[in-house]
């Protein structure tokens, strides 16, 4: 493919390098790319958000030289696996949504990863104590968290369902920023630091992001040679060569032997995984959830995720309500409610369909959101958590109270990134993808130059066959990724995601309800302070969202924590990226103005 690259050439050759292993520290010097991040870009001929200007860039140059938008967000994921190797890569799995301009229809790929036919349902409990391991650093930083990987299969399934160009052709712009390298910021340094125990327990994973025994200098030029070879190597054979062959053979090593520095003091856990359980995976083609939103088709990813049923639930519920009317408290707390009421049923009835009888049409019903809706007081926050509704007798009239149940306890992590693309035939990807937590399993495959994810923690960590997201061998454990799509009368309005882990849900939700009730731009929308309440006693805000609706929510009997944890640097929650469809054909490219340090939009052909 003549993929454009003067430009990188141009960047390039402003950056001397030495090369040894992954890292190499060299001052960037007349680096255009800290330029291109930029929040919002409008115009014509196809779009693109991302959390990287790279990443953008790439999926603009796919654009340009003719590639469409399944073509140009293969390109933008690959480059994301090269200067966001902690949140995504070959190494994890997503949700591909496609929106396609020649039939109007949406479908989907759940790439998502799997457990090994070999999981026990004890696999997360410590044979020395009987108890489950201590959840991070401990359980996170293992072999038996890794999960089947469903990227490479997804970018191929993409491609091939979707797509116009080979593999080879648009994985060409992630190759050239891996061997070439991008320049570290706030965000990078911070995210290796967080990691630093984590990565300091693995051989492969110290030499490639802690050289010197420390994570990279900002400003400095991070290199991937070996993801390079590894994307080459894929470019060249195809991704049979990841799920067959030698370097099926190394995953499984990696996974089931990790490479422990001696000086570790965490557990390690080694995993199950076979080169049968990689021979044996696809990614799956979907029928998306849909759910009506104030005139709006909104179709979103059906299980094993539990982003489109639970973002389509809690819509379904505020559809009952006028909320563009409401003061802004009144909104929010509907908003948090909502949000409560669809968390308690997402917890009860979604896991993998493959192995439980997810009632996905139920809970996506208007008439079970309009039943759900009477639990909410309109001046009161109700108790948390609040019970599951019934999804085998809802008729939309009240019930009677039920009983609650216990709380319970969230250990998903807030890693992940996502991207928005649409062409200039109309056709829109929305795209999320993951390691699960930031620096997934911790595990780099030696001299691969790819982290493995830890995607099983997303299971529950105890075995109880009541519930839907019990570990089972071959199981997708449930997600929160929401990578949506809403069409005006058949045609693209706004396609958005995010990551956060089960932030994710509420981030999507919030900024639906920003854009399409609350009176802001897409820009704003997504700008806008986050607070998540997923069913549990406080809710989770930034400290902006404090600030500003603090007292207002506290009059509903609402209580605001601040978002982070002790293991994480940032107060933040999620990190969406949106295109929105004007009438007249335009497009605005919307990315975060300043979490995580600040996204990329863009476009082929600006205008104003
Ligand atoms: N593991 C999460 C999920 O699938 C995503 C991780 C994250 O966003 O932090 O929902």
């Amino acid at each position: 493919m003549p993929y454009n690259k003067r430009r990188l050439a141009a960047i390039t050759a402003a950056v001397a390098m030495s090369v040894t292993g992954g890292a190499v520290i060299s001052p960037a010097s007349a680096d255009d790319r800290e330029t291109k991040k930029t929040a919002t870009a409008r115009g014509y001929g196809g779009a693109v958000s991302t959390v990287d200007p790279e990443a953008s860039a790439a999926a603009i140059e796919v654009l340009r030289d003719g590639g469409n938008a399944a073509d140009a967000a293969v390109a933008a994921a690959a480059t994301l696996g090269v200067t966001e190797p902690y949140s995504a890569g070959i190494g994890g799995g997503g949700y591909f949504l496609f929106y396609d301009a020649k039939t109007g229809r949406v479908g989907t790929i759940d790439g998502r990863e799997t457990a090994p036919a070999g999981m026990p349902r004890d696999a997360f409990i410590d044979p020395k104590t009987g108890k489950p391991y201590n959840f991070t650093p401990e359980l996170v930083t293992s072999g038996v968290s890794v999960g089947v990987p469903g990227t490479p299969a997804t970018w191929d399934r993409a491609l091939k369902r979707w797509g116009t160009m080979d593999l080879d052709d648009v994985l060409e712009p992630a190759i050239d920023v891996a061997n070439r390298g991008f320049v570290v910021d706030e965000t990078f340094r911070q995210q290796t630091l967080d990691n630093k125990v984590r990565f300091a327990a693995f051989t492969s994973t110290s030499k490639l992001f802690l050289p010197r025994g420390d994570a990279p200098a900002v400003g400095s030029i991070f290199r991937s040679p070996d993801l390079a070879r590894t994307y080459k190597l894929l470019a060249d054979k195809g991704t049979r060569a990841f799920y067959h062959g030698q370097l099926a053979k190394e995953i499984v090593a990696a996974v089931k032997a990790p490479p422990k520095t001696a000086a570790t003091r965490l557990p390690v856990p080694p995993g199950h995984m076979t080169t049968a359980d990689l021979a044996g995976y696809s990614a799956l083609n979907q029928a998306p959830t849909h759910v009506e939103y104030r005139g709006y088709d909104v179709y979103g990813m059906a299980p094993s995720s539990s982003g489109g049923t639970t973002v389509g639930e809690a819509l379904n519920v505020l559809d009952t309500f006028n909320i563009a009317e409401m003061s802004t408290p009144n909104a929010l707390h509907h908003y948090l409610e909502a949000s409560a009421l669809a968390f308690a049923d997402r917890g009860r009835y979604v896991g993998d369909p493959k192995f439980v009888d997810v009632p996905t049409a139920e809970l996506t019903d208007p008439l079970f959101g309009k039943e759900r809706s009477c639990a909410i007081d309109p001046k009161r926050a109700a108790v948390k958590p609040v019970p599951p509704g019934n999804v085998a007798n809802y008729d939309g009239v009240c019930p009677a109270a039920a009983a609650s149940i216990a709380d319970e306890k969230d250990t998903e992590n807030i890693s992940t990134t996502n991207l928005t693309v649409a062409d200039k035939w109309g056709n829109v990807v929305e795209y999320t993808l993951t390691i699960e937590q930031t620096g997934g399993s911790g595990i780099v495959v030696p001299g691969r130059g790819f982290l493995l994810n830890n995607e099983l923690t997303d299971f529950s960590t105890v075995y109880d066959q009541k519930d839907p997201n019990r570990i089972e061998p071959g199981k997708r454990p449930r997600s929160s990724m929401s990578p949506t799509i809403i069409l005006d009368e058949g045609k693209p309005f706004l396609a958005l995601g995010s990551p956060g882990g089960s932030t994710i849900i509420t981030t999507v939700l919030q900024t639906i309800l920003n854009r399409v009730d609350r009176g802001m731009t897409i820009s704003q929308a997504i700008a806008a302070p986050r607070a998540a309440q997923r069913n549990t006693a406080n809710v989770t805000a930034e400290p902006a969202f404090i600030t500003a609706y603090g007292s207002g929510l506290s009059a509903y009997g609402h209580e605001l924590a601040p978002a982070g944890d002790a293991f994480t640097s940032a107060a933040e929650i999620g990190a969406a990226t949106a295109i929105e469809f004007k009438p007249d054909g335009r497009m605005v490219a919307a990315a975060e103005p300043v979490r995580r340090g600040g996204g990329s939009a863009m476009v082929v052909k600006p205008s104003r």
